[in-house]
């Protein structure tokens, strides 16, 4: 479709057209979208004398006098209206022609918050309009529009005049849909929303709930439902390898196992071996909170690959992590003679390249890594399963990436895996186009982690407590606050944590692991704390995700204040891995935010990580939840999956029927609410 919709649509390039490509509005169809953010009343006058203090009122008077103050430069109006009671407008910043335009004598109409000011009712920055005493006012509530600077309001109107006049509202949904949710039709709701009638609920209008205002959310679930089951759909069209549970392999590791697959985790690992066993390539989330045995499942996925003679890679985001899984899966693997490869950045170029060949030949069929994975010139000819821990950790392009080393034509099974768990509702519509497996279920045995917040003011006292529990043999992370801003720093504040606590612990053994060590020095940290060698690990955030060392059962975070929910919840799924009850300590530093002190709240109030991560989206709303991921996906502009919840399922329906049935409608909807962009998903 081209950028110009009608005639009187700004020339291509002029400054008003990149102004609107801003707003992401490039066609009158996509003006029709851009929906009021609010709206304002100004089909009614207040009498000055009535208007209550606090209130947004329209008032209609007469200036009696307008100057501008000394020394504190100010335009300050006196009007008065008909009934004589005066006001006071106030203006800090202005142009001059404000002050020709309230010359006394004109009749202005104001609209604003009613204050009690010094000069006695008065209000600040109004808008004003210049009018006739007694003109006609307006019929409909004002719409007021997202806008940029340079884009006045009075244009969005002007141009949505023409667009609303121009643009044809087809009616993509069936009548029988429309009746059985209530919902008007599209070219009713939209002139409601842009123009609404004077006899509108103007509660609900403003609120959000108000049927034309549901209709369209409905429209926008829809065709986000549908793009993402197109999505999914296209990629399920390609060519897998079907590997077929032979369970050679995986009979073998679960029958050397230390311990019993939980039923969760058994559940969820026959959703992956049927995926597996398909000739279109599986893309499935694994969620299961910190703790909950993910590992194993993704071993015995992967030795599926092998038993049928296959490739599989397992990528982490971190180093640390990556070797953990490493040693995991070949103390696993070793006895059954499997060998497994060790890609990640910090190994020596010697020993990379062997690794290399090893997998170039397909004589190694499993591989663990960090990125190292997609960056260095790996092959992996055989390569039919990916699976990728910590999966919100990583891009799309990265995952993309991943995909691509396959070289045999067919594209690899996908698995991602992540801790933090997903709301039902997005769930259900941002990660549509995912087949979902969830380990709600923990192994046996676990105690749950005892949470205490404590101002830095007690630090000595924590550092007490500390040493009394470490000499009784117990072990300890010690987090260092996160410095977003600068890593440099970061790193000085970490070996400040780790001199400070030596130096007042000299009866413990304290390490220090962060990013910057060399690969050896981690893992000779890593080692010696897991074999119980050191009492403390100061640590920065590099052992947030995935690390199990089941003995440490106390850690104390600093600064906690400054860490995400899902941060502090994976950090203290560190500890309470083993039999023995941990606890965490949140060391803050008062006064705290209003997000800091809800954040504490809930991770103090709770254990469990799919509640945290719905109070996680009510506290940073979705964008922010979904984060790395978002990037090409469409992100809904008017449905609020909390507000609108009782949408989703009847949208899920409609889009299958209409997938299904009407490919006139669907080309209908794509084209009106993306203009045939469909980005990323497509891939
Ligand atoms: P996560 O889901 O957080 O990645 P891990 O896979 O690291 O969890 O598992 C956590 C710990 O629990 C590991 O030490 C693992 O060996 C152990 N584990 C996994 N499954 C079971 C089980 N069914 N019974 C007992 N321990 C288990
Ligand atoms: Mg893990």
């Amino acid at each position: 479709m081209s950028g110009t919709g009608g005639a009187r649509w700004p020339a291509k390039g002029s400054r008003q057209a990149n102004l609107l490509a801003r707003l992401d509005i490039h066609r009158l169809e996509d003006l029709v979208l851009h929906l009021p953010l609010r709206y304002e009343d100004e089909t009614r006058l207040t009498p000055i004398g009535q208007a209550q203090v606090g209130a947004s009122v329209q008032i209609e008077a007469e200036v009696l006098s307008c100057e501008v103050t000394r020394p504190r430069r100010q335009l300050l109006a006196r009007l008065r209206d008909e009934a004589g009671s005066e006001i006071v407008a106030r203006w800090i910043n202005f142009y001059p022609s404000l002050q020709k335009q309230l010359a006394p004598g004109h009749w202005v109409r104001l609209f604003g918050e009613m204050r009690g000011g010094f000069f006695g009712v008065e209000m600040v920055h109004p808008r004003h309009r210049l009018v006739d005493k007694g003109e006609a006012l307006p019929q409909t509530l004002t719409p007021v529009y997202p806008t940029t600077a340079g884009l006045g309001q009075s244009t969005l109107r002007r141009l949505l005049d023409v667009a609303l006049e121009t643009v044809p509202l087809d009616e993509p949904l069936p009548a029988t849909i429309l009746q059985r949710l209530a919902l008007p039709g599209f070219a009713e709701a939209i002139h409601t929303l842009h123009r609404p009638p004077p006899n509108v609920d103007t509660r609900m209008l403003m609120e959000r709930a108000h049927p034309a205002w549901q209709r369209i959310k409905f429209e926008e679930l829809l065709v986000q439902q549908v793009s993402l089951r197109r999505a999914y759909n296209a990629r399920r069209a390609h060519e897998a390898v079907s590997l077929l549970p032979r369970g050679m392999l995986t009979h073998a590791l679960r029958e050397r196992l230390p311990f019993a697959l939980t039923s969760a985790q058994r559940r969820v690992m026959d959703e992956i071996a049927i995926d597996l066993a398909a000739s279109h390539p599986m893309q499935r989330l694994l969620q299961g909170d910190v703790g909950s045995g993910k590992t194993i499942v993704a071993a015995l996925a992967m030795l599926q690959a092998a038993e049928n003679g296959w490739q599989a890679v397992l990528m982490a985001p971190t180093e640390i992590l990556a070797e953990q899984h490493y040693r995991k899966l070949a103390s696993w693997l070793d006895p059954l003679g499997i060998g497994i490869a060790w890609l990640s950045g910090g190994r020596r170029k010697r020993e990379r390249e062997a690794e290399l060949a090893r997998l170039r030949s397909g004589e190694c069929l499993l591989a663990v890594g960090t990125h190292a994975l997609i960056e260095t010139p790996v092959d992996l000819p055989r390569l039919a399963l990916a699976v990728i821990d910590e999966q919100h950790r990583f891009g799309v392009r990265q995952r993309l990436a991943l995909r691509e080393k396959g070289t045999s034509g067919a594209r690899p099974h996908m698995l991602m895996m992540s801790a933090t768990p997903i709301p039902r509702t997005l769930a259900m519509t941002h990660y549509a186009d995912l087949d979902v497996s969830t380990l709600n279920e923990l192994p046996p045995g676990r105690t749950p982690v005892h949470t205490r917040l404590a101002s830095t003011a007690r630090r000595a006292e924590i550092i007490a407590r500390l040493k009394a529990a470490c000499l009784e043999g117990r072990q300890a992370y010690w987090v260092c606050p996160l410095i977003e801003e600068s890593e440099a720093l970061q790193l000085k504040t970490a070996l400040e944590t780790w001199e400070t606590l030596k130096e007042a612990l000299p009866e413990l053994r304290i390490g220090l692991i962060h990013g910057r060590l060399k690969a050896e020095e981690k893992t000779a940290t890593m080692t010696a704390f897991a074999a119980g060698e050191l009492h403390v690990l100061v640590a920065t955030t590099v052992i947030e995700v995935g690390v199990d060392v089941p003995r440490a059962s106390l850690m104390v975070i600093e600064h906690a204040e400054r860490f995400g929910l899902a941060q502090l919840h994976q950090l203290r799924g560190r500890v309470g891995r083993g039999t023995a009850q941990s606890s965490c300590i949140l060391l803050y530093e008062p006064p705290l935010s209003g997000t800091a002190r809800a954040r504490l709240k809930v991770i103090f109030e709770h254990n469990d990580g799919f509640a945290i991560a719905r109070e996680d989206l009510h506290i940073r709303g979705p964008g922010e939840f979904i984060g790395a991921r978002q990037s090409g996906l469409p992100l809904l502009r008017y449905a609020d999956l909390e507000q609108d919840d009782a949408l989703i399922e009847p949208a899920r329906e409609l889009a299958g029927e209409l997938l299904a049935n009407d490919p006139e409608a669907v080309e209908k909807l794509l084209m009106r609410w993306l203009g045939g962009r469909e980005g990323l998903l497509r891939a």
